[in-house]
């Protein structure tokens, strides 16, 4: 049994049906990334998968249990988080204040302090300025933020929209370092990245959404190789 499965998955807005029947399984310890162009539904899959929207049909099981029947804090307490494209970091809190946000269903401070020192070791800027507030942080600090909040919940499956949406090329480079970290301690991630040839060579496996169905499905390394891949989404 896969530790993530969506089966037949369909979401709409409104009237306006915008997955249309989403198949993707995620193994326990994987990376992998959803590819596709802008409104291909991607952040829609994540945020079905965490609860914030619910499907109009099919299924999405998490270590054999139903996800698409409970709501989202349930969802983070049973180990999924998702990191939101755009960051969303609570710019007139604290950075401390906003990981201590991140622990919200955490009853075992010992167990969130733990947490918080291991996020201080992988992102140091974050202890350096733990008693700043948020809104004051560069975009790639607020980035480090919204990933760090994440984890604060001590998530078995991080969800990542556009970790490296708008940073500097030196910024991406660490935040991707810093997937394949958090990765590392055993933290299985879906990343949803506009950079698609770093996405790739970070995950296991990936998946291109095309208009709201998944038209290819395969190793990261098959999918660099493919010629289609290559002139649609890396540039050839
Ligand atoms: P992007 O990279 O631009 O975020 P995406 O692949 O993540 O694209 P989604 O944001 O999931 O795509 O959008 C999928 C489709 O749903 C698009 O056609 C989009 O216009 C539509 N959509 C997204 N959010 C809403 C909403 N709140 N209300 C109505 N339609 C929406």
């Amino acid at each position: 049994m896969s530790l993530l499965t969506l089966s037949d998955i369909r979401v709409r807005y409104g009237s306006v049906e915008v997955l249309h029947g989403i198949n993707l399984r995620v193994e326990e310890g994987e990376i992998v990334t959803i590819l596709g162009a802008n409104g291909a539904g991607k952040t829609t899959t994540l945020t079905t998968i965490s609860g914030l929207r619910k499907p109009s049909g099919g299924s999405i099981l998490f270590q054999g249990r139903p996800l698409h029947t409970i709501p989202s804090h349930e969802i983070v307490r049973l180990g999924i988080t998702q990191s939101p494209e755009g960051r969303r970091v609570f710019g007139t809190l604290s950075v401390r204040e906003n990981l201590d946000l991140g622990a919200f269903t955490s009853k075992d401070r010992g167990r969130s302090a733990k947490i918080r020192k291991w996020i201080f070791d992988l992102f140091p800027r974050l202890a350096e300025r733990e008693g700043q507030l948020a809104g004051t942080l560069s975009g790639g600090e607020q980035q480090m933020l919204a990933i760090a909040r994440a984890l604060m919940a001590d998530p078995k499956v991080l969800l990542l929209d556009e970790p490296s949406l708008g940073l500097a090329p030196l910024l991406v480079r660490s935040i991707f370092d810093s997937v394949r970290k958090i990765n590392r301690q055993g933290v299985t991630v879906i990343l949803v990245e506009q950079n698609a040839r770093a996405a790739l060579k970070l995950a296991a496996r990936g998946y291109v959404l095309e208009v709201g169905k998944v038209v290819m499905e395969d190793r990261a390394e098959n999918l660099l190789a493919d010629a289609s891949v290559r002139e649609a989404y890396l540039g050839g």
